[in-house]
């Protein structure tokens, strides 16, 4: 996409100098100081209104896409989280769909209300991948964001409408794209107030940043402050409607099994055949409801909000592994890719690879730490690419314990051959 330019001065778009955009008109910050006016005290004078009109025809790529196409785009980068995906993938063709019908049949009366979305599931899932690359082949825009830093307004922290300020940004300064767009808010359960079940401790904001959150999540026109920071009363504010973003919250939601099990166990007294059915705590989580969540201490007016729930499973080692290689920009790939930029072939033994996810689970933080771990074990390799050209670098288990330097190969050798050195070797 081509920079913006400021419709007074020309200025180009850029972080010291962001260039606003309403109704066609562009205005850099520096004119809008300059001249002290409002964007619609601008368009008013400069009589413009609606010429540009045809900026606002903003599409998605959603034509010919279907619930099944959406889950093919996940299942080429996220791996296993079947059920997740399945429910993810019919809730975001719904929430498009509805979004298009709306616009299209104005006079309807039946209006589909909009459905957003929770995803349960351990640190390093899947989550937030999942609503990134939704975001990524839908070609909308998305903001991510954590709630821990979220409060309620007047309290040290970040406003809730930053939220809105970051999509609008991601949204390159495009309201109506802003409007289509996707929020991630992560570690939702964080924000939890203590509730008579739970023994954690924490501030009594929790309760106020769900209000907050409440308040855009429901579909609302929210004042934002297009500089993101806290507001202030001299300040250009630019109005979005969140109508129709799609909200996806992640959480962890550590000891909601306990809540779900002491639930199940008063239901089930009398039905000991089902009690076998669940002889996991991870299978708890798939049976959660929302009275769960609001004994966790989430508001029910924000579970309310959240109709569709998805939970994800924790990674083991064989998908572990299976997210080193077959994602289609799987860490694996990307490495071999960039050391054949430098001309140096890049290969993994399987031992290699299962001690780089048996150091991943230990760490416990799910398939997120697969990254620091390659990191590791490359960044010598790396560090001397250049005297590497030519050669086949083999990672070997012992490479990456530190016990060995790792294999090379001049390049060209038959691969029957290089598999004979190897052995001489070890
Ligand atoms: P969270 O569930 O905490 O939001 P993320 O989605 O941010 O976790 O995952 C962190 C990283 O781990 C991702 O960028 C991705 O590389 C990897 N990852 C996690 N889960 C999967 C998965 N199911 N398939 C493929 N990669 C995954």
């Amino acid at each position: 996409m081509s920079k913006k330019q400021c419709s007074i001065c020309s200025a180009i778009d850029s972080d010291i100098n962001p260039i606003f955009s309403k109704k066609g008109l562009f205005v850099c910050r520096d004119c809008q100081n300059k001249y002290g006016a409002s964007i619609d005290d601008l368009i008013s004078r400069l009589d413009i209104d609606g010429e540009n009109e045809e900026y606002y025809d903003f599409d998605i790529n959603f034509n010919n896409t279907s619930p099944k196409i959406l889950k093919a785009a996940l299942d080429e980068y996220v791996i296993g989280q079947d059920e997740a995906k399945k429910l993810l993938s019919v809730a975001v063709y719904n929430h498009y769909k509805r979004i298009l019908q709306n616009n299209d049949d104005e006079d309807d009366d039946v209006e589909i209300t909009k459905s957003n979305i929770l995803l349960l599931g351990p640190t390093g899932s899947g989550k937030t991948l999942m609503a990134n690359t939704f975001a990524r082949f839908l070609d909308v825009p998305i903001a991510i964001c954590d709630a821990t830093s979220l409060t309620q307004a007047g309290y040290v922290g970040e406003d809730v409408e930053n939220i809105l300020t970051r999509l609008y940004q991601a949204a390159d300064y495009d309201i109506k794209r802003t409007e289509m767009g996707i929020v991630f808010i992560d570690e939702i359960d964080k924000i939890a107030r203590v509730g008579e079940n739970r023994s954690i401790t924490r501030d009594v904001s929790g309760e106020g940043v769900q209000q907050a959150l409440l308040k855009i999540i429901e579909g609302s026109v929210v004042n934002i402050s297009p500089q993101g920071g806290r507001k202030h009363p001299h300040q250009e504010f630019i109005q979005i409607n969140t109508e129709n973003i799609l909200f996806i919250c992640g959480g962890a939601f550590d000891g909601l099994n306990d809540i779900i099990k002491r639930r199940l166990g008063g239901n089930m007294l009398g039905f000991n055949s089902d009690k076998k059915i669940i002889n996991n705590d991870e299978k708890y989580f798939h049976l959660v409801d929302s009275s769960d969540l609001m004994n966790y201490g989430m508001i029910p007016e924000l579970i309310g909000r959240l109709h569709i729930i998805a939970t994800l499973d924790e990674i083991n080692q064989e998908a572990m592994l299976n997210i080193l290689l077959k994602p289609k920009n799987s860490l694996i790939k990307q490495y071999q890719k960039i050391f054949a930029l430098d001309d140096v072939e890049l290969e993994f033994e399987e031992g290699a690879l299962k001690l780089i996810t048996q150091k991943a689970i230990e760490r416990k933080t799910g398939a997120r730490a697969l990254r620091a771990i390659m990191e590791g074990v490359m960044i010598d390799l790396m560090f001397d690419i250049k005297d590497y050209a030519g050669y086949k670098i083999v990672i070997t288990a012992d490479f990456v314990s530190k016990n060995k330097p790792p294999m090379l190969i001049k390049k060209g050798l038959k691969s029957t051959k290089s598999k004979t050195i190897k052995r001489q070797r070890s």
